[in-house]
């Protein structure tokens, strides 16, 4: 194993087992060596916490909740990722027939432009305190987005293995860094499988794969900046997409914490799950009433949520169940929809996976799970920018025309093209008995 020249200033918390409990001493390491259970980050409970008013006054990252991520001392690098922006959303709060909506917009999150950039700012943090020069990962897209930016930053060398068939702006968006990006004939699942022979042989840092205990921590920050951007109160629902399932169960997590900490004070919100219908393993499980998570062959326009044998797929259901949520399944054709409605409600451009996300909370609206007196916060987690193909057939067509005045008139005589939402779409809920 390769380690830097300088003593790093940073370290990386001791593991624990979620299953039996074991400690670990810190390490590239995710799975229990005594009974196969992952591992998480130890927190000391006698460590000390910051107030509200101390966590407002430092800089507008996700390091501002630095006590609740895995790392003690010095950060270094990617110490401008987190913060995104919380939009209300009320066009589309009335869409849904709730009191409130707000859009986590992480399609605009530094560097990459999606919520990935989180999980990869811790990620790599932890791999300088293992000394480790070289970062991986088996991603669906936007992961290898992200540790291609971070990495290239931070001087490492990436790895970086992608199933083949990704959308050509998230392989461009990798290999613009310089990295070594190599696709994949197969499936997401296959690629993992391949990555985690790739870190015993070679040593390297991958990820999502041996040091997945310290990046999923990252996924809490969006739990924590909700709560602080809505002035440290829980909204009462949230609507995440789920691939491998961690953003969903770490949300949770998130919440807790903070509500331990006294931070903030109610209800854990209900957390509802978004897939596509053609890779929907978790939402399956909970629709079944089990934890046990019944691998899929993905077939889906929403490339980043493709993974047809989710890690934390049981673990994610079994989340939803305990916060008396939901999940709900859509197919392409929604999902197309769902971006649509985002881009002209509330004037953000998402990816196929914030289409799932809308598309679902527009179908657990219906079927009468979110409510009237709801507050409701959706987790938009990357950029349209990455899909294109995707939105293209549903857009207005723009007309071509000669640089002429009258060629413009005759545009606007035949009434433009804007298409207002109309209020036969919006969900009216029956009065509550
Ligand atoms: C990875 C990803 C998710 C979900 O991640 P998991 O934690 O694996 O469930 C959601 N949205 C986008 C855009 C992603 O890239
Ligand atoms: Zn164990």
């Amino acid at each position: 194993m390769a380690t830097t020249l300088t003593e790093p200033t940073v370290r990386a918390l001791p593991l624990r087992c979620r299953n039996c409990g074991g400690a670990h001493p810190p390490g590239p390491h995710a799975i229990c060596e005594d009974c196969l259970g992952p591992l998480e980050p130890a927190y000391d409970p006698a460590r000390p916490l910051p107030d509200r008013e101390t966590i407002a006054s430092r800089p507008p990252s996700l390091w501002r909740y630095r006590e609740w991520l895995p790392l003690d001392g010095a950060i270094s690098r990617s110490t401008d990722t987190g913060f995104t922006p919380l939009i209300d959303a009320p066009v589309l709060a009335r869409r849904l027939g709730v009191a409130r909506a707000w859009i986590k917009n992480d399609a605009v999150s530094h560097p990459s432009l999606s919520f990935k950039d989180r999980v990869v700012a811790v990620a790599i943090n932890a791999a300088e305190a293992f000394g480790l020069d070289t970062l991986g990962c088996a991603s669906t897209g936007n992961l290898a987005n992200a540790v291609a930016a971070h990495a290239r930053r931070a001087r490492l060398d990436a790895w970086i293995f992608v199933p083949d068939d990704l959308e050509l702006a998230k392989i461009i968006g990798t290999a613009v860094y310089g990295v070594h990006l190599v696709r994949v004939r197969g499936t997401y699942d296959d690629v993992n499988r391949l990555c985690a022979q790739v870190a015993d042989r070679f040593g390297w840092g991958i990820a999502n794969v041996n040091l997945r205990s310290y990046y999923g921590e990252g996924s809490k920050t969006v739990a924590f900046e909700i709560v602080e951007q809505l002035g440290w109160r829980l909204p009462t629902a949230v609507v995440a997409p789920m691939a491998g399932g961690s953003l969903l169960t770490k949300l949770h997590k998130g919440f807790r914490e903070f509500r331990d900490a006294g931070l903030t004070t109610g209800d854990a919100p209900r957390l509802y799950g978004a897939q596509a219908a053609g890779c929907a393993p978790i939402v399956r499980a909970v629709e079944r009433g089990d934890e046990r998570v019944v691998p899929e062959k993905p077939n889906t326009i929403a490339k980043s949520l493709a993974i047809g044998s989710p890690p934390d797929g049981g673990y994610a259901a079994q989340t939803i169940r305990e916060t008396n949520g939901w999940a709900a399944a859509v197919n392409d054709a929604d999902i197309v929809a769902g971006i649509r409605i985002l881009a002209e409600d509330v004037g953000v451009f998402t990816e196929t996976a914030g289409g799932v996300t809308v598309a679902a909370a527009l179908t657990l609206a219906r079927q009468g799970r979110l409510r009237r007196d709801d507050e409701v916060a959706l987790c938009i987690t990357g950029n349209g920018l990455k899909t294109v193909d995707a939105a293209q057939s549903a857009s207005p067509q723009a007309p071509v025309i000669d640089p002429k005045l009258r060629e413009v008139s005759a545009l606007v005589d035949a009434g433009g093209s804007r298409r207002d939402g109309d209020a036969g779409d919006q969900i009216t809920h029956q009065e509550e008995v």
